[in-house]
């Protein structure tokens, strides 16, 4: 059912009862863009499930479980993976689109398909491929996750890649440099890398899913910070947004005092509840303001999902403090240096031998692109064994 295009006609409740209802603003998958190969439709699922489920059943998603978000994966078990990261971006994702009306399954296949193109070892493993790459075209992750679901992905045996929807891949390449975009541009004129060059924004889901990829990581490094001992509930106290929920909840609950990890979660739960209801207020009113009643207008109109302006500012303390105190930690950056010498090590090992990759890949012309490719995918553990095997060293 549809509803009219201003989204502040439906309820938010606190309990997270929402509207299941679809606003106008949604996008339709009754009205896709479509697939770059035809298929018949699926006959008991929509377009955006149909992405959603060949996203889950792929060979790069699995691999997300070992692959580095910020603590490499063989640093404890409870850290957060690419995988784990992935599902809370989806369950945040989805709990803001269905209080907009907006649409939950193309949020979910977004949301689970934005970090498949990251290489192993988090941004250290991406910075390190880059540099290898600038010769050659360089490399970008979010380009990357754009070409596994375009052709790296051997599953069917008419087209290479996953063959998503439009909407599902215009949320995957959610940055994209003007002279790559020219690039896509000309394999798929009119296609998912437009918009950098006329300047339009994507999907209201998409927008929805970069924001609750921040939400996200904000939170869950908090957590995997302090679980490490790297950073400290009271570094933390110095970060107005943390401060704030810590002494909420302790104002609250006063035996909490003796209960430092129940405070901890209260503190990030009553955070995310609240970026949460801030996106999802913001966003109504600046869909309002704009007077846009389609999906196709929202795309027109300039970024429309976001943060007010205190919580962009305190969101944004709290960022600046994690890459200060937690990225930037000499623990950190010591293994993701050695964690980069891997990568181009490995790199070179396999430029010099192509017969050391799995044949599909060695067999490549452009030989370069091929092994970003290969080294890309691999997971963590995989790319250590795999540069102990070919150097005869350890790195980690
Ligand atoms: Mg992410």
């Amino acid at each position: 059912m549809l509803l009219s295009g201003d989204l502040s006609d439906l309820p938010v409740q606190a309990s997270g009862t929402l509207s299941a209802s679809l606003s106008t603003l949604a996008c339709d998958p009754a009205q896709t863009r479509g697939r770059r190969f035809a298929e018949p439709a699926a006959p008991t699922r929509n377009a955006y499930q149909r992405d959603r489920d060949r996203i889950v059943h792929s060979t790069a998603f699995r691999r997300l479980v070992y692959k580095t978000q910020v603590f490499l994966n063989h640093e404890g078990d409870l850290f957060r993976t690419r995988l784990t990261h992935s599902l809370e971006v989806a369950q945040l994702g989805r709990s803001i689109a269905r209080a907009l009306g907006l649409n939950e399954d193309l949020v979910e296949a977004v949301a689970l398909a934005h970090d498949l193109g990251h290489t192993p070892f988090g941004h250290a493993g991406q910075d390190a491929l880059d540099e290898c790459m600038t010769e050659h075209g360089g490399f970008e992750h979010n380009l990357q996750s754009l070409r596994v679901v375009d052709k790296l992905e051997e599953r069917y045996p008419a087209f290479d890649g996953l063959n998503l929807s439009f909407e599902t891949r215009e949320g995957v390449l959610k940055h994209c440099s003007r002279a790559n975009a020219e690039h896509l541009e000309r394999a798929e004129p009119g296609g998912v890398a437009r918009r950098f060059i006329d300047r339009t924004q994507p999907s209201l889901e998409a927008q929805l899913c970069n924001l609750a990829d921040a939400i996200a990581y904000n939170a869950h490094d908090i957590d995997d910070g302090v679980r490490s001992g790297l950073i400290s509930t009271e570094q933390l106290l110095g970060v107005e947004l943390f401060a704030h929920y810590h002494q909420q909840a302790l104002g609250e609950h006063p035996a909490l005092a003796q209960k430092p990890r129940r405070l901890l979660y209260e503190t990030i739960r009553r955070m995310l509840s609240d970026q949460v209801y801030d996106v999802i207020d913001t966003t109504r009113e600046a869909v309002a303001r704009a007077g846009v009643q389609t999906a196709d207008e929202a795309r027109l109109a300039g970024p429309l999902v976001g943060f007010s302006p205190q919580m962009k500012a305190r969101t944004a303390e709290l960022k600046k403090f994690l890459f200060a105190q937690l990225y930037r930690h000499p623990q950190v950056t010591d293994t993701t240096g050695r964690a980069k010498d891997a990568v181009r090590e490995l790199f070179a090992a396999y430029v010099a031998q192509p017969a050391e990759m799995s044949a599909d890949f060695a067999a490549n012309a452009d030989l370069h692109r091929s092994v970003a490719d290969y080294i890309a995918g691999m997971t963590d553990r995989f790319a250590l064994r795999e540069h102990e095997r070919l150097t005869g060293r350890k790195v980690l």
